[in-house]
């Protein structure tokens, strides 16, 4: 190889470099065609590989020309590269562009469920009055929800509770009543304590679903009588309703308390005078209470004989469809953001 033709084709391959380079229009050509000068197999790497075969008196001279062709070519690269790179930014910043004149798109504040709501509510007016908020496990066993509440295997009140069972006889808590099991054995009187929480049974209507929310009173302590327990949720009623309500205690029967009554309030409809709510009856029953049963006592340790206590239970869907005049609860349960926004 003569170092004309050396001159000539450096020449050539030098000018195409130049043109090529400046017709790349991506950054991913300009990158193929580096690779097809520069690369292994590369023109440019050809030239310098020939330098082998000149004259050691050719080969500097050569060499600086091959360089110098090199660095140009090199050079050239990098300008159009830095233009490629200005031309995708500025693409980006076309195609994310921000119209601060457009509308905004507004806000939809978000809401606590009706239920939610009313057992903050529950929550507040009974801590209020001293008692204190506790929780319990939703799985339970056989004694927590019935053995120690003194209703025992084949007690006909079992029926009433449609449990469901695991197949380890593990059960869901069919009623809130377990939690306070479980602080009459934790904690010693004097106890005044609301257990609110959601409890399973087997039973869907109208009026039932298989899992809704009770609330629980307990208080045991020296001296605690029924007219301690009539006082609480009559001011209670008062100050969920916000009116000055009648209410009445109808004697009734529970297994876990003796005496027992079930509580009725004034219809908060019709004031009493009678609709289709309270069937005409100027009353709506909305929770259960009695007198702790000795027997309860006796299987958490605490002495009867000494300590006396009231225990009362309430639907929190009952009171709430009352508070907001829902008529079907299994409304609270379908997720229909059209029932749900109003209450937000
Ligand atoms: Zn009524």
């Amino acid at each position: 190889m003569s170092d004309t033709s050396t001159t000539l084709s450096l020449d050539a391959l030098a000018a195409d470099a130049r043109v090529r380079v400046a017709a790349c229009s991506s950054l991913a050509d300009l990158e193929a065609l580096k690779v097809e000068l520069f690369g292994k197999k590369g023109a440019i790497t050809a030239q310098l590989k020939s330098l082998g075969a000149l004259a050691p008196d050719e080969r500097k001279a050569a060499g600086a020309r091959i360089n110098a062709v090199r660095d140009e070519i090199g050079a050239a690269f990098e300008v159009r590269k830095s233009e490629l790179d200005s031309i995708e930014l500025e693409r980006k910043l076309a195609a994310g562009r921000i119209d601060v004149t457009q509308p905004g798109r507004g806000q939809q504040p978000g809401g606590l469920h009706p239920v939610s709501r009313t057992r903050r509510r529950i929550e507040t007016i009974f801590r209020n009055a001293g008692f204190s908020v506790e929780e319990g496990p939703e799985v339970e066993d056989d004694w927590h929800n019935f053995e120690a509440l003194n209703i025992p295997a084949n007690h006909p009140a079992r029926a009433m509770h449609d449990t469901f069972y695991f197949p380890d006889g593990r059960l869901l808590r069919t009623h809130t009543s377990p939690v306070q099991v479980r602080a009459m054995l934790r904690d010693k009187p004097p106890l005044r304590m609301i257990m609110p929480g959601r409890v399973y049974r087997c039973d869907s209507d109208m009026t039932h679903t298989p899992m809704f929310h009770q609330v629980e009173g307990l208080v045991v302590d020296d001296g605690v009588s029924f007219a301690n327990l009539k006082s609480v949720l009559h001011e209670f009623m008062q100050q969920y309703f916000e009116r000055d309500l009648g209410i009445r205690f109808r004697p009734s029967y529970f297994p876990f308390t003796e005496p027992s009554a079930e509580v009725d309030i004034e219809c908060v409809f019709c004031s009493g005078a009678g609709c289709r709510v309270c069937k005409q009856t100027g009353w709506l029953e909305v929770a259960g209470c009695g007198m702790v049963h000795p027997n309860v006592l006796r299987n958490v340790g605490i002495d009867p004989e000494r300590y006396t206590g009231y225990a009362f239970g309430m639907g929190i869907e009952r009171l709430t469809m009352l508070r907001y005049s829902v008529n079907d609860i299994r409304l609270y349960f379908e997720n229909d953001l059209r029932f749900l926004r109003q209450f937000g």
